[in-house]
C-alpha cells in the first residue's frame, strides 16, 4: 500500500527529469489531452537490447514532422532518454514509450502554433497483446461494426491516440465472446485492430492492408522474415471475406510479436489451430532478437 499502488515498476521522463511512473503526471491542460493532439511511439526491449530502435525512432519524427510539432531534443538525445528510462527502471524486457503532445500555449491562445510542445519519455515491464494462453492456442477475434476512422480525416501512418473507435471495437468483442477485435473501413475492408495490424495467410501466401493503417514495425519486420524465407506477401487490399476464407491468420504488434488468431466472429480460422506460416514466422522474430543487425544494446550507465 505505498504511493505507487496501482502504478507498474519503471521510469519515466517527464518535464526534463526522471521519476517514477506514479510520479509521471501532465497537466490537464495539455491538448495530448484535452484533444488527443499527440503522436507517439513504442519500441520495446528484449534481453537488454532494443528492437529496432532505428525504424521506430524514424516513425515517430516522420509523425512528428506530419504534425507540424517541433521534438526539443535532437536524435542523440532522444536515444539516451529511452536508454536511461530502461536503465533507472531496471528492466531487462521492457514497453518504451515516446511520446509528444502539442503542450498548450503559454498564454492560453486557441492556437496550436503558440504551443509548447510537450516530450515525454518511459519504460514500464515489457507487456502482451495476447496472453500466454491466448499466444498457444490463438486469439478469438471479432470483426466489429464499428469503422475504423476515415484516412481522409485522420492520417493512421501517424501513430496516434485517437482510439474511441478502437476502443468502441474492443466492447463489441468483449460483447460478443470475443478476445480481440479488428475494425474495417467505410468499403467494409480489413484494416487493423487496437494496437496492431492483421494478415491473412491463403495457400502460403499472406496478405496484409496496404493502406488504412499504421504502418507497423512488426508488420515491416514479417514482411521482411518473409522475404527471408522467400515468400512474397500480396500488400494491398484484405477483404472480410478473405480474412473468414484465410488457411491461417495472425497479427504483428510491438506489444508480442507475431500471435496467432484461430477463431473470427465465432468460427474457427481454417483447422482452428495456430498455423505453421505463423509458428515459423514467430520463432524467426524472437531469434532476431540476438541478431545485431536488428537490436542495440541498453549498454552500460
Ligand atoms: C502501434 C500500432 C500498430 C502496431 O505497430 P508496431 O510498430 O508493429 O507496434 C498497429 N496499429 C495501430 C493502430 C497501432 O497503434
Amino acid at each position: 500500500m505505498g504511493q505507487n499502488q496501482g502504478f507498474p515498476p519503471g521510469t519515466a521522463y517527464i518535464d526534463g527529469a526522471y521519476r517514477p511512473m506514479s510520479e509521471a503526471k501532465i497537466s490537464v491542460l495539455d491538448w495530448g489531452f484535452l484533444r488527443s493532439d499527440a503522436t507517439y511511439d513504442v519500441v520495446h526491449v528484449w534481453k537488454s537490447r532494443f528492437f529496432r530502435l532505428d525504424r521506430h525512432i524514424d516513425r515517430f519524427l516522420r509523425s512528428i514532422d506530419k504534425l507540424r510539432m517541433t521534438l526539443p531534443v535532437d536524435r542523440e538525445e532522444l536515444t539516451e532518454i529511452l536508454r536511461q528510462c530502461v536503465l533507472r527502471s531496471g528492466l531487462r524486457d521492457a514497453y518504451v514509450e515516446m511520446i509528444l503532445t502539442r503542450g498548450h500555449s503559454p498564454d492560453f491562445s486557441r492556437d496550436p502554433r503558440d504551443a509548447v510542445n510537450n516530450f515525454i519519455a518511459f519504460a514500464i515491464p515489457f507487456g502482451w497483446i495476447a496472453n500466454e494462453d491466448q499466444r498457444r492456442r490463438g486469439i478469438s477475434m471479432a470483426i466489429a461494426e464499428t469503422r475504423r476512422i476515415p484516412v481522409d480525416s485522420v492520417d493512421p501512418t501517424v501513430k496516434n491516440y485517437h482510439w474511441l473507435d478502437l476502443v468502441a471495437g474492443m466492447f463489441e468483442a468483449y460483447d460478443r465472446g470475443a478476445e480481440n477485435v479488428v475494425l474495417t473501413d467505410l468499403a467494409g475492408t480489413i484494416t487493423e485492430g487496437p494496437g496492431f495490424n492483421i494478415f491473412a495467410v491463403r495457400n502460403g501466401k499472406p496478405t496484409t492492408a496496404g493502406r488504412g493503417v499504421l504502418e507497423g514495425i512488426t508488420r515491416q519486420t514479417a514482411i521482411e522474415l518473409c522475404a527471408e524465407l522467400q515468400i512474397p506477401v500480396n500488400i494491398g487490399t484484405l477483404t472480410a471475406d478473405a480474412l473468414r476464407g484465410a488457411d491461417e491468420v495472425f497479427i504483428t504488434s510491438t506489444a508480442g510479436g507475431i500471435m496467432p488468431v484461430t477463431r473470427l466472429d465465432g468460427a474457427p480460422i481454417g483447422d482452428g489451430a495456430p498455423g505453421p506460416l505463423t509458428a515459423r514466422l514467430t520463432a524467426l522474430y524472437w531469434a532476431k532478437h540476438e541478431d545485431p543487425d536488428w537490436t542495440t544494446p541498453v549498454g552500460e550507465p
